[in-house]
Parts: structure tokens; C-alpha cells; sequence
């Protein structure tokens, strides 16, 4: 294959760098900018990016440790440690990186599509190909790779042997577009449609549109809707600045005037749009099998590109009746016999099967992992060459079983067995598969799904999940990250987080959660009682950890599972000394947790001597030292707060005092970090706000629910005027009702005080109000308004458009409590965008 190759020599040119090492010139076939990503050591080239709270430089030395040796910094760097690398230097290594794969996108002259817009990128780019991966070998951004970053990680992979490609590009600040332009120099635009303005970073719709026009300055043709006042004008200026032979081709659509692609009917039937439109003096139309607004707009935009590319009538009806959901999301869930999978089972490719691999193998509560895996269809290269790649992937991340479904992945089986993959097993279908299930044993492992649309694989997905009642919580792990960094925003580089993961992580899950911190570097977990930490150590979380409760019961297993506690009265201290030094141990990790204000947990002022006498044993290692504000949400109550600090202040300079090492100083929870920055110290404890909850409500910070709590319909009945609902018959219907029974009850955490048309639930997005009482298991919603209710529906119980506040608010509760409260029965789901 005549693929462009880059030799650093090259690369370092073509960025204009210094060297500052030079070794042997090597091959570069990755770029690396996260170092957990790390497969191929001796051909990546790793890029020290900096960020607000990380430095890429700080990977240098574990990296080269594991093998690689080329890299792009702009720090200077101890050169005598890495005598055997290729060092360059520039002045930004990010824009290095744009650099280098702008150069890399100029050697081909391809349909490349560009997509910008507030919302439905990734859904397009999906659909597109969809619809066009029978008639060409596509390359795509994989997910939703549309970053300063991201978008070169999805060039770069470009080649020869591609046809097409299809490229996201998204922005926050002013002035990125242009450098994402150069990067993806598209030759077809296509503009979804633009949301809010302060949204993002831009001071209003204008200024955002203009910024995003910058991706298609130099395209050949640009496809929007017009209806769009401000797309429609800000298209009119940018053509209208562009010289006359670099105009564009505009490629329009409307549902209300004139256009290219003139929309006149949208007509929806059962579960499908048909959208007829004049298209070139013709009426010619689609059906979709969706009814939904946003896919209707989705699909004329990819509408627009196949009759630009000139497909058939023909062609473009059949795969427009095919088009399929898109998975925005990986999600892990409990399967049979203690097993967790994750099911991807919508896409097939090399980029989004790495995605799916760094998940699995992000994950810690199993060690055996396997990979159920389809064949890879266009992948644009030889097959064997492509199993050879999937080979390397599973032995990276150590995979320890594959099975491979489909005839050309069995056709390869030699080339898994040659690389030494442990356990590998064909099927050529998954129906071949199926039958053998019941022989194929799967216990107390991890299963990642993965495969294209054709093949199906929800069905294996179905056969592997656990069994449970179909109330279910799903928690958003990617909102999980994202609150974090609304968070870390607001400390200073140097101050470490502690993440509360107490009580289930609010009901959130345990190790799932601790998990998705430990992969965020977080410092800290704190936990209530040992049997919560013990949970996060079998699950593989080897951060520190503190309890928050320690008991005497507990204390053999907190030492033998490396917990630390939190020492917060002359009785636990007393108790757990005698402990240690009967086992014979010494620097045993402790906090001390002082009593400032809160009248909870802590020592007093007075009884700080009995601490003091306690740190002149050998027996302690004060990891830190904290307290507890009783009202940092609290503005009123601020000259309180600020009393507490000054309290905690010096109380822990006299225990600072009689140490020769330094401890850790922590004060404010999620409230605190928001309001009371001055109270930071050296760590902050972040719990509600992790998980989607600031109860500050200040801060103006973007924070995303992570919780979503569903059930499902049991039954609808219909009832006449005056018959009654419930225990006690307290619900009486006053005009002829219709009713849906819901799987839901008090004993899943759904409050009885949200009986009687006080709380509400979310069914196809309509508030439908409980009536009656609400029992053990099941609650009584009523549906008499909302139209197309079917049994086995889906009912929003909080979460998304129903927020927790509003639930929790109705229940005259705090989020805390109904979070927390949602009882072990119900299964929880993790995803990740
Ligand atoms: C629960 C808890 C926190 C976290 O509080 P949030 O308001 O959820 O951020 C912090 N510190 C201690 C000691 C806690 O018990």
C-alpha cells in the first residue's frame, strides 16, 4: 500500500521545531496527547498539551519509561534523562499538532464534508454514513470528536484508500474555527442550525454564526436550511465577501420559501415522516422511520448531500427507510452471573472500537475482560492488515477472551490465534452464536458488545443482561466528568479534590462512580462506613481513601483494606491505638477531624491535648486535617462560616506544630468551593455538585444532572366519573379518567408524599400527576391528557426534563435525600456520551 508515511525528520520540519534530542529517525504512525491511550510506544508521537489543571510534561518520563520516544514539548525538559529520544520543541504544541495534520489533509483531494452547527452534528455525520458506505470507503470523526483536539486525532487516520469524508467540527471561543478549518478543509459544508447564543462563548447569534461560517470559506458547496434568519443572512455576507471565483455553490432547503431542495410536505404516520419536496422542477420525496422534528431536519440535510452527490432516486428512498438510531453513548450495565457489559452495538470501526476499548479497559471490577466483536466492514483496508490492527488492540488492553462474530473475522481466526489472543473463539453468525450460549460460559467478567448495525448484536445484549424489574436509574458518567471540570475550574492548580462517593455516591452507584474519579486524577475518596470502601477496593479503586465513620467492628478490615479513617473523638482514637499497636503497626494512615461549628462529628478545642498526646506516638500518619461547614450555602450565615474557618485554623496550626511533616487542610464541600474560595486551603471535598446538584445555586456554573430515574408501564385502565384509586379510595376521579399503572413505589425511594396530584411524572414528555396514594411498588399516574400512551412505555421519573430540584421540591426534600434514597433494587445503568 502507498500510504504517506512521516518520518520525525519530517514531522519536525513541517512544524518548524527545535530539536533539542535527536536520535535514530523514526516512523510516526500515532499522535498521542493522553498517555492512558498509550498502544503503540514506538511509533506514537505524544504531544505535551497543557491545560488548565494538567501538563502534558509531566507524562514525559512515565512515557518514555514505557517505551516511547518521540515527543513534542515546549517546557524545557532534563535532555540527559531521555538521551535515547527525539525531542522537538515549539512554542505551542497544540497548535504543532493542527500544524501537522493541516499538512497531512493537503496531500488528498477528496469530498471531504464539513459539519458545523449548535446541534444534530454527529447525528448527520452518523447518517451520512449510513446512507453512503455502500457507495464509497468513508473516513469519520469517531463519536463526537469535533474539538481543538479532537478534530486533528480524527484526520489524522486519513489515507489513500478513502473516498469520502465526513468531519465535525464544534467550538466554544471565538477565533477556533479558523484553525479547524485548516485542519479539515472541507470541499462540502453543511450547517445543522444554531442554538442559543450565550450558550457558548459568544456575545450574540451573529458573532456565533460568523464564527462557524469560517469552516466553509473555502468550500465548493454549502448546504443549510434558509429558514434560519440568521444562518440565511450571515451565508448572504460571507458569499457576498468572497472574491467571484471562490464563491460557493449554495445548496439550500426550506419548508417555506423558495430553495434548492423546496420541503412542501412533512407528513407523520404511525412511526415514520414521509417528506415530500420539488427538487429541480420535480416533486420527489422520502420516508424516514422516524417522527421526531430534530430527525426530519437531520435527514434533509442528508438529503441534500446524496442528491448533491448524485445518487438515485432509487437509491436514496431505500437507505432513507433504513436510517437507524445512532448510540451517542457506551453504557454498562449488570449481565448474568455477576458479569458487566457494555453494549456498542451500533457501529463498527476501528476508531470507535478503540473508543469502546479505552472504556472497557477503564474499567476496574473485573479482570477478565471480553470482546464480543462483529466483522469491521469498510474499513478501507485489507482485511488482513485491519485483524491484524484489532489483534493489537485486544493484546494491548489485555484482553483475555474474544469471539468473533461473522464469516470474515472467522476467515481471520489465524491471524488472533498467531498473535496469541488467549481464548479466541468464531461464530459465522450471530444466530450460530446464540445457539451456543447456553454452553458458553460467562461469570464474573466484563463484556464489551461490539458491532456493526447489520449484525444485530442487542440480541446477544438482551440474553446477557440481568433480570430485574424495569425500573432502572441511569447515570450519565460523561456529566460526571464534566461537573468535575466546572469544579476544578474555580481552584487553583494546586489544590486537590476529594471526591464524596458516601452512601452509594448519592445513590449513584459505588465502585462506577469512584471509578470514572479515579481515571480524572482525582486525589482523594471519602466514603461513610468501611463496608463502602472495602466495595471500592474489590472493585478495583486503588485511590486513598477515607471513612468518614470508622466503628471498632471494622477496624481488622480497614487496615487489611488500606482504609483510612477519620479519627474525630478521644474514644475512636483510644480505640483504634490500642489497635494498631496490638498489630503491631506504625504510621497508620489517619485523618483528624476537628469540631468547628457543625456539632456533628469532631474534636473539640479542649480536647486537643488527647490528639496531640496521640501524634507523639509512632502509631499515626496524619494524612489531614478538616472540618465541616454547617451552612456554606448559606449567605446569611457567612460571618458563622467565616468564624469556622478561623476556628479550624488555628486549632490545626496546634497540630501542625508538635508533626515534622505537613498534613493536608480541607474545609469547604460543593457550596463551600463556589462561595467561599478563601477557604480552599489545600483541598476541597466535592459530593452534590459531582453530581449535578450546586446547592449554592450561585456560581453561575453549567452543572449537568447525571441522574436519570425511569420505570415503565404496568397497565392503563379507564375509568369512570366517581370510581376511586388506591389505598384508602382517597383518589377520586372526578370526570371519566384514564389511568397508568407505573413499577414504581415508596420501597424504590419514590416518596408517599408525592401522592394525591402532588408529584409528578413524565410521560412522552407530558407532566402526568399521581393519583391516589403511592404504594410499595407501584404508583398511579394520571393519563387522561396525554395522547399515545401504550403499556410498556417509558415514564420519566426524575432526571432530564424533569429535574431532581423540582421532584425533590414537590416532596418538600432536598436533592440529597430523594438522590440517595433511591433504593439497591433498582438497576443502575452507566453510559457514557
Ligand atoms: C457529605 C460531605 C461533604 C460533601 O458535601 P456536598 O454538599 O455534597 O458537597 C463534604 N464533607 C463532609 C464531611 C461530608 O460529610
Amino acid at each position: 500500500m502507498n500510504r504517506v508515511k512521516y518520518f520525525i525528520d519530517n514531522i519536525a520540519s513541517i512544524i518548524k521545531a527545535k530539536w533539542l534530542v535527536q536520535q535514530d529517525n523514526a516512523l510516526i504512525e500515532q499522535l498521542l496527547i493522553d498517555s492512558r491511550k498509550l498502544i503503540f510506544p514506538q511509533t506514537s508521537l505524544f504531544f505535551a498539551l497543557k491545560g488548565p489543571r494538567r501538563d502534558g510534561h509531566a507524562f514525559i518520563a512515565p512515557l518514555y519509561k514505557k517505551g516511547v520516544r518521540n515527543f513534542v514539548i515546549s517546557e524545557a525538559v532534563d535532555t540527559d534523562a531521555f538521551s535515547e529520544a527525539n525531542i522537538l520543541q515549539v512554542s505551542d504544541p497544540l497548535q504543532a499538532l493542527q500544524t501537522l495534520v493541516a499538512h497531512h489533509r493537503k496531500q488528498f483531494s477528496l469530498p471531504v464534508i464539513g459539519i458545523t452547527g449548535s446541534n444534530g452534528k454527529t447525528i448527520v455525520k452518523e447518517w451520512l454514513n449510513q446512507l453512503l458506505e455502500d457507495h464509497y470507503t468513508i473516513i469519520r470523526s469517531p463519536k463526537s470528536y469535533n474539538s481543538q483536539i479532537g478534530v486533528p486525532l480524527s484526520v489524522w487516520p486519513l489515507n489513500e484508500q478513502h473516498e469520502l469524508a465526513i468531519f465535525e467540527a464544534g467550538i466554544s471561543l471565538p477565533g477556533e474555527m479558523e484553525q479547524l478549518q485548516k485542519i479539515i478543509q472541507p470541499t462540502i459544508g453543511i450547517f445543522t442550525n444554531v442554538g442559543e447564543a450565550h450558550s457558548e462563548g459568544f456575545v450574540n447569534l451573529r458573532q456565533k454564526v460568523n464564527e462557524k461560517l469560517q469552516l466553509f470559506r473555502h468550500v465548493e458547496t454549502l448546504i443549510y436550511c434558509q429558514d434560519d434568519h440568521e444562518i440565511n443572512s450571515g451565508v448572504a455576507a460571507l458569499w457576498q465577501q468572497l472574491p467571484n471565483n471562490k464563491r460557493f455553490t449554495i445548496f439550500s432547503w426550506s419548508m417555506v420559501s423558495e430553495a434548492v431542495l423546496q420541503v412542501r410536505e412533512v407528513l407523520k404516520e404511525g412511526a415514520g415522516t414521509t417528506i415530500t419536496a420539488q427538487y429541480k422542477g420535480e416533486e420527489i420525496s422520502i420516508v424516514i422511520p422516524f417522527t421526531d422534528n430534530a430527525s426530519v431536519e437531520n435527514a434533509i440535510h442528508c438529503w441534500c448531500v446524496m442528491l448533491h452527490l448524485q445518487l438515485s432516486q432509487e437509491v436514496i428512498e431505500r437507505h432513507m427507510r433504513q436510517l437507524g438510531p445512532v448510540a451517542m453513548r457506551l453504557e454498562l450495565k449488570k449481565g448474568i452471573n455477576n458479569c458487566s457489559i457494555i453494549n456498542d452495538s451500533y457501529s463498527a470501526d476501528l476508531s470507535s472500537f478503540t473508543i469502546a476499548l479505552d472504556f472497557l479497559s477503564q474499567q476496574q471490577q473485573h479482570t477478565k475482560r471480553t470482546v464480543i466483536l462483529s466483522d469491521i466492514l469498510q474499513s478501507g483496508r485489507s482485511e488482513k492488515d485491519l485483524y491484524a490492527e484489532v489483534a493489537r488492540l485486544l493484546q494491548q488492553r489485555q484482553v483475555s477472551r474474544l469471539i468473533g462474530i461473522g464469516e470474515r473475522i472467522s476467515h481471520q481466526q489465524h491471524i488472533f490465534q498467531n498473535a496469541g489472543i488467549p481464548e479466541p473463539a468464531f461464530y459465522s453468525s450471530v444466530d450460530a452464536f446464540i445457539k451456543e450460549l447456553p454452553h458458553i460460559p460467562f461469570k464474573d467478567e466484563i463484556i464489551l458488545l461490539k458491532g456493526a448495525r447489520v449484525f444485530e448484536l442487542e440480541q446477544i445484549d438482551r440474553l446477557l443482561q440481568q433480570k430485574v424489574h424495569q425500573t432502572v436509574m441511569e447515570i450519565d458518567l460523561t456529566a460526571v466528568a464534566h461537573n468535575l471540570k466546572q469544579f476544578q475550574q474555580l481552584l487553583k492548580p494546586a489544590t486537590k479534590m476529594m471526591g464524596m462517593v458516601k452512601a452509594f455516591s448519592y445513590g449513584s452507584g459505588s465502585y462506577e462512580i469512584a471509578n470514572a474519579l479515579q481515571f480524572h486524577h482525582l486525589d482523594y475518596l471519602a466514603v461513610a462506613y468501611a463496608d463502602e470502601g472495602v466495595e471500592l477496593r474489590k472493585g478495583g479503586i486503588n485511590l486513598p481513601v477515607m471513612v468518614m465513620n470508622p466503628e471498632e467492628s471494622t477496624f481488622d478490615v480497614l487496615v487489611q483494606y488500606n482504609l483510612e479513617p477519620d479519627l474525630y473523638a478521644p474514644g475512636i482514637l483510644r480505640l483504634f491505638e490500642d489497635f494498631v499497636k496490638k498489630q503491631g503497626i506504625q504510621q497508620y494512615p489517619v485523618h483528624i477531624e476537628l469540631e468547628t461549628g457543625m456539632n456533628r462529628l469532631g474534636f473539640s478545642m479542649a480536647e486537643l491535648p488527647v490528639v496531640i498526646d496521640a501524634l507523639r506516638t509512632p502509631f499515626f500518619k496524619v494524612q489531614s486535617v478538616f472540618t465541616h461547614l454547617a451552612s456554606s450555602e448559606d449567605p446569611q450565615h457567612d460571618a458563622y462560616t467565616n468564624k469556622q474557618g478561623g476556628l479550624y485554623l488555628e486549632m490545626a496550626e496546634q497540630l501542625q506544630a508538635v508533626l515534622s511533616y505537613r498534613f493536608i487542610r480541607h474545609v469547604v464541600n460543593t457550596a463551600g468551593i463556589v462561595r467561599h474560595p478563601q477557604w480552599h486551603l489545600d483541598m476541597v471535598r466535592l459530593g452534590i455538585g459531582l453530581y449535578g446538584g450546586d446547592s449554592s445555586g450561585e456560581g453561575g456554573l453549567d452543572l449537568r444532572e447525571v441522574s436519570t430515574l425511569k420505570s415503565t408501564i404496568a397497565q392503563i385502565k379507564e375509568l369512570k366519573e366517581g370510581e376511586t384509586v388506591s389505598y384508602g379510595r382517597r383518589g377520586v376521579v372526578t370526570r371519566d379518567t384514564r389511568i397508568a399503572t407505573v413499577r414504581i413505589g415508596y420501597a424504590d425511594g419514590y416518596p408517599r408524599l408525592l401522592g394525591h396530584g402532588v408529584g409528578k411524572m413524565l410521560v412522552n414528555g407530558h407532566l402526568a400527576p399521581v393519583i391516589g396514594t403511592v404504594c410499595m411498588d407501584m404508583t398511579m399516574i394520571d393519563i387522561t391528557n396525554i395522547s399515545h400512551v401504550r403499556e410498556g412505555d417509558e415514564v420519566i421519573v426524575f432526571g432530564g426534563a424533569l429535574p431532581v430540584k423540582q421532584v425533590a421540591h414537590w416532596a418538600q426534600t432536598i436533592p440529597y435525600e430523594l438522590l440517595a434514597g433511591v433504593s439497591q433494587r433498582v438497576k443502575r445503568i452507566y453510559f457514557e456520551e
